[in-house]
């Protein structure tokens, strides 16, 4: 049977934030957590740990990914990123993007179509329910869902339009939504030989990803605010990872054509064995602009590098390209000013409350239409999470019966924490 989509006048908020609070003191983990909540990284981390390099290495790994290090009320995440930088860092033999061609093979498997390139402008409402989208070449496609994985901005005030948004508080907290204040500026390389880092330990040149630039939370905290005031310093802060090092699917750079004149054993290897990147936090609005300042950037990347991996000489690197804040926007619109997961991460708009309490449970007050992206909770990243529980929203409300079953462990955390009783 197909269950009527829940319109605007049967749509109620999820639970406010009091009751997750009760759910999370079920366990003592969850108590536990729940004392984090309320603080900062840069204090946590400043109280549990003595040494000034590991200081200031813990708090990099927590704010990696644009965590503001003095936020309070994100605490509860300084676990959760010490442990994926840590321990459970996960890599996607080939790169994210076979991710995304997996899940795209599971549509068409499942009877789907996929139109690419489609730039979709508009989502069509009528008296509060979704219609379908119309794209950018005027192709429309008439549907009784539509789910946008874009953020709250361009879902709701440019694609659904402000005329439809008929409660003034959903608008509000559409209008009032947050992009990051950083984003990050990215140096690809096609190397020689891998870096080798001039660290006195024997397992720098095996770690998965090097973090280099600073000595203590002082020099760490320098580069943020610089970045967030619009520029970079000399004194570069980031993090490099080889990906050939642990990805066998990756390419070869293959050798040069070598004409039979210059023909001998040496010139018949590869010229270029391996790729590594060198990422960093970079304001989009940089002082002087990105289209003035990439070139000069670039180099001080390369120069602080080849600092700590003094063999990564220019004979070494045989290419080299950037991304800017302001060419990931060009690249991804989903991106707005470089915002890699869509929106800030601020105890306003995490939890129930991401991207606001109308919305974080994939359904929004525009009966059919669902939101799955960065924008939502659980967040951004390649976690999947946004994805996934739009799915299983899509699929209740339209009682289809579904192919997939949630892992153990959510079955397990369901049960602990999101359970009733
Ligand atoms: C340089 C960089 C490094 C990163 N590093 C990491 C990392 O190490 N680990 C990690 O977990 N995450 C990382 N991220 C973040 C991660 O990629 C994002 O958080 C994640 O991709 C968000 O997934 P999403 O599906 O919600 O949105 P997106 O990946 O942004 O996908 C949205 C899609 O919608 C398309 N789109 C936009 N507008 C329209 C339109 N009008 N019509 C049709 N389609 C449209 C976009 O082209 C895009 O394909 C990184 C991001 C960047 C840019």
């Amino acid at each position: 049977m197909v269950h009527e989509i829940l319109a605007p006048a049967t749509y109620f908020p999820p639970s406010p934030i009091l009751d997750t609070v009760v759910k999370m003191q079920r366990t003592e983990l969850g108590k536990e957590l729940l004392e984090f909540g309320e603080r900062c990284a840069l204090d946590v981390i400043t109280e549990l740990f003595e040494h000034p390099k590991i200081q200031a290495t813990l708090l990099y790994c927590i704010c990696q990914w644009g965590l503001d290090p003095r936020a309070n009320g994100m605490g509860y995440l300084i676990p959760l990123y010490l442990d994926r930088v840590g321990m459970s860092k996960h890599y996607c033999s080939g790169g994210s993007h076979r991710l995304a061609a997996a899940l795209g093979r599971e549509i068409i498997e499942a009877g789907g179509v996929i139109l690419s390139p489609a730039e979709v402008n508009k989502i069509l409402v009528s008296n509060g329910q979704v219609k379908g989208i119309v794209m950018t070449d005027g192709r429309e496609v008439h549907a009784k869902v539509v789910l946008s994985s874009l953020d709250p901005h361009l879902t709701f005030v440019k694609m659904v339009g402000e005329e439809h948004l008929v409660d003034k508080d959903f608008k509000a907290a559409v209008k009032g939504w947050q992009l990051e204040k950083k984003s990050l500026f990215s140096v690809y390389a096609v190397l020689h030989e891998a870096p080798r880092y001039r660290a006195n330990d024997p397992w720098v040149n095996e770690a998965f990803e090097t973090i280099m630039g600073f000595e203590n939370v002082d020099d760490l905290l320098r580069y943020w605010d610089g970045v967030q005031a619009g520029d970079i310093g000399d004194k570069i802060v980031g993090h490099s990872t080889c990906e050939t090092m642990w990805d066998s699917d990756l390419a070869r750079v293959p050798p040069r054509v070598i004409t039979p004149v210059t023909l001998d054993v040496s010139a018949l290897r590869p010229r270029a064995q391996h790729i590594a990147f060198f990422q960093m936090h970079a304001p989009y609005d940089l002082k002087g602009g990105w289209e003035a300042r990439t070139q000069e950037i670039k180099d001080k990347v390369l120069e602080r590098w080849r600092h700590y991996a003094p063999n990564l000489t220019a004979d070494k690197v045989e290419r080299v390209s950037t991304e800017t804040p302001v060419s990931i926007e060009q690249r991804l619109h989903s991106m707005r000013r470089g915002s890699i997961k869509h929106g800030d991460y601020s105890p306003l708009q995490m939890g129930v409350s991401r991207p606001n309490q109308y919305c974080s449970t994939s359904r929004t007050p525009i009966g059919g239409l669902y939101t799955c992206g960065a924008s939502n909770y659980p967040g951004g990243l390649v976690i999947g999470g946004c994805g996934y529980l739009a799915a299983n929203a899509v699929a209740q409300d339209l009682g289809i019966k579904k192919w997939w079953s949630p892992t153990a462990l959510m079955r397990r955390y369901e049960k602990i924490y999101l359970s009733e009783k």
